[in-house]
């Protein structure tokens, strides 16, 4: 069932946060719609897509699919890609680091094809046009992978944050978060290890003050919606230790 995150007459935001069964770790996946035109956030791996592509279609048509905005490379962000570049007709959109990469997730055959059909994003971001509007890749990098972009609506005002915010074991997208110090241990364990380090953690949420934002939407788990919460996390993120801050030589012992 998708949740509604925003809509006016000619923009919606729609998120899915229970289309991923058995072990794997739970994720969301988003669709940004302006007049006819149609861009998927990180829509995930094979795992999801039967499930992500029946549920995308009840709301739009998959020819009105202009984009696949990717956020990072990673198996629950991008490994359906083939499934969705068979189907429509949509461009790839990622970062120039790893748009020589993710054509590794296609047969032989389709290598040449989908090389048109990739939209590299150079480090410091660029506008996405979609629609009567656009959409801003915003640069996250290291955060956590070192080619990493999140995308901003303008309209809505939301930030689809990818990893930066993610929890797990806590409520779903539909449920923004309300207590954030009880939200705190669903996030402090994957922050610390996935997150670069702290000098990347502060100058993102330095970015991210400087931002009209109504709420940051992760890639896992519940939003951050409001002034309010929106806050929170930033003094948080802006004041943890984590990734590289945290090595010492105990983690670089031979087995
Ligand atoms: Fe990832």
């Amino acid at each position: 069932m998708a949740v509604e995150l925003y809509k006016d007459a000619h923009h919606s935001c729609l998120a899915f946060g229970n289309l991923v069964t058995g072990s794997a770790v739970q994720a969301n996946q988003f669709v940004i719609i302006d007049h006819d035109e149609v861009a998927l956030l990180d829509p995930g791996g094979e795992l999801t897509f039967t499930a992500l592509s029946n549920e995308v279609t009840r709301h739009v048509r998959l020819d009105n699919l202009k984009y696949l905005l990717a956020s990072h490379q990673d198996p629950d962000i991008i490994t359906s890609m083939q499934s969705w570049v068979t189907r429509t007709n949509a461009t790839i959109v990622c970062s120039e680091l790893w748009a020589r990469f993710i054509p590794h997730l296609l047969p032989m055959y389709m290598g040449d094809k989908v090389a048109q059909r990739c939209m590299a994003v150079p480090d410091k971001g660029m506008d996405i046009p979609l629609g009567a509007a656009l959409v801003k890749a915003v640069p996250a990098h290291f955060l956590h992978s070192v080619g990493n972009f999140q995308f901003y609506d303008p309209v809505s005002r939301i930030l689809f944050s990818g990893d930066m915010g993610a929890s797990v074991g806590g409520g779903d997208v539909s449920t923004p978060v309300t207590d954030f110090e009880a939200h705190i241990p669903r996030m402090l364990g994957f922050h610390r290890r996935y997150m670069c380090s702290n000098r990347a953690c502060r100058l993102w949420a330095n970015m991210v003050r400087s931002m009209d934002v109504s709420m940051i939407v992760p890639q896992h788990g519940q939003p951050f919606k409001g002034p309010e919460m929106v806050g929170q996390f930033l003094d948080w993120i802006s004041e943890l230790k984590c990734g590289v801050d945290l090595l010492t030589q105990q983690d670089y012992l031979v087995p």
